[in-house]
């Protein structure tokens, strides 16, 4: 029936069939307006009920309190490498990172054009293991803490929040996990997530703040750049990714009618423990990431030599298993796993896996 591959790019990435499907509809004509999704008004009727049924869609999942604003920003995660410092840094202030991967890196070098950063813990250079909490060191007294859940590149991901010195506000990105499990908002005093790994298309950012600190920022930053135009303007200050945050509404429907967060977090464990417990017993590929630190959303491996690594990906593209190979600053091989990717796409990975395995041995 369906002429789709299974699809493993890690971003943009896929979406559930249902939410395409739906998708398809609501181009040509949504809730009988006559005119399709892309071409309303953001400013009329028919978008002002969906972006509100979006923030409470995301309000729900996740238990998201009142403290909160939820917003749908542009911009991407990159410039909220940018906000987060320009807002929340205050002048001679200095901010602590969590290094962990190519993001959070990204991260530092952009708060470093604002004021002072503390790496508190890197895993560099190679990046495949979650430093302990032991091995955290902060520095007097951080404006806030940021961290990157899940590392995209080379597929780590925090199990949980790491301790954070009280009163200090724990900024985290993640764009690569947020939602595919259950999240303690109010661990956190901002979150923000690229919407195009988990959570629809690209080209809308998904940013969570605690109703105090939106209101830091200084107020001769351009309007764009504080929290508080979009949170006075309702993430409508100007014309807003209105097609995006539709999307993301019909996938936080999707993740409610499959069980919800903690749904998803099931689902993806049986993902990973599919793909990882084949990884660990067999003489071909060896996964990345250390055992503890391991990656539910991008599963990173290597095959013996970078030779049997090409072969590998050239002929599970001919299987229609695509999107496979690993980030140009890591290489090798990465299986992205969100949400949207059913335990049936990676079994046909696995399986694949074994036949090469069996031929080329
Ligand atoms: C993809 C990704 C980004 C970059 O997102 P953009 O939306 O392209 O700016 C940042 N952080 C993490 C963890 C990512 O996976």
């Amino acid at each position: 029936m369906s002429e789709r591959i299974w699809n493993f790019g890690a971003g943009p990435a896929m979406l559930p069939e249902p939410v395409l499907k739906q998708v398809q509809k609501d181009v040509w004509d949504i809730a009988g307006s006559g005119i399709g999704i892309a071409e309303h008004s953001h400013r009329g009727k028919t978008f002002e009920k969906v972006i509100r049924e979006t923030e409470q869609a995301c309000r729900d999942l996740a238990g998201i309190s009142d403290d909160y604003h939820v917003l749908f920003l542009q911009g991407g995660a990159t410039l909220q490498f940018s906000m987060v410092p320009l807002n929340l840094l205050p002048k001679g202030g200095t901010a602590d990172y969590l290094v962990t991967g190519v993001w959070s890196e990204k991260a530092v070098s952009e708060a470093k054009k604002v004021g002072n950063v503390h790496e508190a813990v890197s895993s560099a250079p190679k990046h495949d293991r979650i430093p302990p909490a032991s091995e955290i060191k902060y520095s007097a007294n951080p404006a806030y803490v940021h961290m990157t859940t899940n590392n995209t590149i080379y597929g780590t991901q925090w199990t949980t929040e790491p301790p954070v010195p009280a009163g200090v506000p724990l900024v985290a990105d993640t764009s690569s996990d947020m939602f595919s499990r259950p999240i303690d908002v109010s661990r956190y005093g901002l979150i923000y997530a690229g919407a195009q790994k988990n959570l629809g298309p690209s080209g809308v950012v998904l940013v969570i703040i605690r109703k105090d600190l939106a209101d830091l920022g200084p107020r001769d930053l351009p309007i764009l750049l504080q929290y508080r135009t979009h949170v006075k303007d309702g993430s409508m200050h100007n014309t807003p990714n209105t097609f995006g945050i539709y999307v993301i509404g019909e996938v936080f429907k999707w993740i409610k009618a499959e069980g919800g967060l903690a749904a998803m977090a099931e689902r993806n464990e049986a993902k990973g423990k599919l793909i990882y417990d084949y990884l660990d017993a067999s003489p071909m590929f060896t996964a990345r990431a250390q055992q503890g630190s391991r990656s539910l959303m991008n599963v990173c491996f290597n095959a013996k030599s970078e030779e049997l690594e090409a072969k590998f990906l050239a002929e599970a593209t001919k299987r229609g298993l695509d999107g496979l190979k690993g980030h140009r600053s890591a290489g090798g091989i990465r299986a992205s796993t969100y949400n949207a990717m059913p335990i049936e796409g990676v079994r046909a990975l696995v399986d694949f896996m074994k036949e090469f395995e069996q031929a080329n041995s």
